[in-house]
């Protein structure tokens, strides 16, 4: 038997994170009542004229200067026209002819090393409605509100090997658009959606062999899944002398299979035509420039800070460039207690550790940004010990408090000055006779067990360094 190897392409749909949709100024909020968000434009009444919303071509822009594609000066609108009840004009506003950007390329990094996959494209164009089916009446209804919402549409070369490079640059596009504030990306709410084009060729052939497409695969791990039924599919049905039929696959996550939805339609069954009603856009130079010095620093520029300039730990500046909330946490935390390597620390060992215990998905965490740095602070000023500190942050996470607030009203100050703690030891003494006098016998180890007893008696909340001062001064006057 051959070997053979996946050839993937990828087209990756992602919703703009605009305020109003691209045509209309309704509002683009995902997830409100059905209907609601609605206009004579986007729900295609008879004699309305779009006008196209200005933050989504400048929102095209960064994007398509992230992933280091030539921008289409002039550039335009075509409309798809297909008969859905999702789509109540009959017509998609899409680019088919001069997309706003072309020819870019993603590094992306996996266990074999870095590769550059390749875009061949990203055009702008409206989202249609949802379909919903209510089981109860066995009806099919219809909601409009996701009609008009801005997308763009992503599309690579055939360029991936595998599932794990689809992963990896899944990753890579949703960080670098969650960086430029262009889409929130959240495949859980359709914002993010990719369709996988999968061929498979006997290793060593240059050949493009026939694909299947799966369209709006729900997750990364489903994706990957999915990539890797419809391979080894593919050569079964190849290997038995049989032929592919190219056409569109739906994947179902829950049997693990896919199975065959309708034959490929081609450009021309969709009787594309230039979009009469707007007109071409004209991008000037002037623009472009304004357009890339609002560029953000992306996670590849921030990650190469982090660890030159502030001294982080690959593996520390790695996990926080991975997530937007993690970075607006990180560089507020260390601007407020001035340690960004302790900030770093913090975050790795003791927030994520309680954000991942509380069970919520970390950008779903609404946490006052200021806390953490706080909390630092009045660690290491001595207010509270870090035991505290991990108390007081883990309440954070909980809801929103003000630390120092939080730790004067609930009595959680750090008691430091020997005058306060010396009768609570004394007693911790009077009270541990035995351990006292084999300590002074000899028995060295019973220190601990003293200090134990005396941080239990003092409620946590004493410094530890001066309890030992404390205690170790109360038993050498006992010698
Ligand atoms: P269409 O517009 O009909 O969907 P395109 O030629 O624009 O087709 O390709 C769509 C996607 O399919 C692109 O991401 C492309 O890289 C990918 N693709 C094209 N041919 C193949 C193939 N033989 N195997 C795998 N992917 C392919
Ligand atoms: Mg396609
Ligand atoms: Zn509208």
């Amino acid at each position: 038997m051959a070997d053979y190897e996946m050839v993937i392409g990828l087209e990756v749909h992602c919703e703009l994170s605009t305020k109003s949709k691209i045509f209309c100024g309704c509002s683009t909020k995902f997830g409100g009542a059905p209907n609601t968000h609605v206009c004579e434009i986007c729900s295609g009444m008879p004699g309305t004229l779009p006008t196209l919303n200005k933050s989504v071509v400048e929102f095209a822009v960064k994007a398509g200067t992230a992933l280091n594609c030539e921008i289409t000066r002039n550039n335009k609108f075509d409309r798809k026209n297909y008969f859905y009840p999702d789509l109540p004009k009959a017509y998609q506003v899409s680019q088919l002819y001069f997309p706003i950007c072309r020819n870019g390329r993603v590094e992306i990094k996996t266990s074999k090393g870095t590769k550059y996959i390749g875009i061949h494209e990203i055009h702008m164009e409206e989202d249609a409605g949802k379909l919903v089916h209510d089981p109860y009446t066995d009806k099919t209804m219809v909601d409009y509100n996701r009609c008009g919402v801005p997308l763009i549409e992503i599309v690579s070369e055939p360029d991936f090997r595998s599932a794990e490079e689809v992963t990896a640059y899944l990753e890579k596009l949703r960080d670098t658009l969650q960086y430029l504030g262009v889409s929130d990306c959240k495949m859980q709410e359709g914002s993010m959606r990719a369709d996988v084009n999968l061929s498979v060729r006997p290793v060593g052939t240059t050949e493009f062999g026939t694909r299947t497409e799966m369209k709006n695969i729900a997750s990364l791990k489903a994706i990957a899944r999915a990539i890797e039924y419809e391979f080894e599919r593919q050569v079964d049905t190849v290997e038995a002398g049989g032929r592919i039929i190219q056409e569109t696959r739906r994947w179902d996550d829950t049997k693990e299979m896919t199975y065959s939805m309708r034959s490929k339609e081609n450009a021309q069954d969709y009787k594309y035509f230039p979009e009469p009603d707007l007109m071409p856009i004209v991008i000037s130079e002037e623009y472009l420039n304004k357009v890339r010095e609002e560029m953000p620093e992306l996670a590849e520029a921030k990650k190469e800070r982090y660890i030159s300039q502030l001294g982080l730990p690959e593996y520390d500046a790695d996990i926080i460039t991975g997530s937007t909330t993690l970075v607006k946490i990180f560089e507020k935390t260390a601007d407020i207690c001035g340690n960004p390597k302790e900030a770093s620390n913090w975050i790795l060992t003791d927030l994520l550790k309680i954000i991942n215990d509380s069970g919520k998905p970390l950008d779903e965490v609404s946490f006052r940004t200021e806390s953490l740095g706080e909390i630092i602070k009045l660690v290491s000023d001595g207010k509270i010990n870090r035991k505290t500190g991990k108390q007081v942050l883990a309440k954070a996470v909980e809801e929103d408090i003000i630390p120092e607030e939080y730790v004067k009203a609930n009595g959680l100050a750090q008691v430091s000055d020997a005058g306060a703690i010396e009768p609570v030891i004394k007693e911790v003494l009077g009270s541990n006779e035995k351990a006292v006098n084999e300590y002074l016998g000899g028995a060295e180890k019973n220190f601990q067990f003293l200090i134990g007893q005396s941080m239990r008696a003092l409620k946590g909340k004493a410094d530890p360094q001066s309890v030992r001062t404390v205690l170790q001064k109360l038993l050498d006057e006992m010698r």
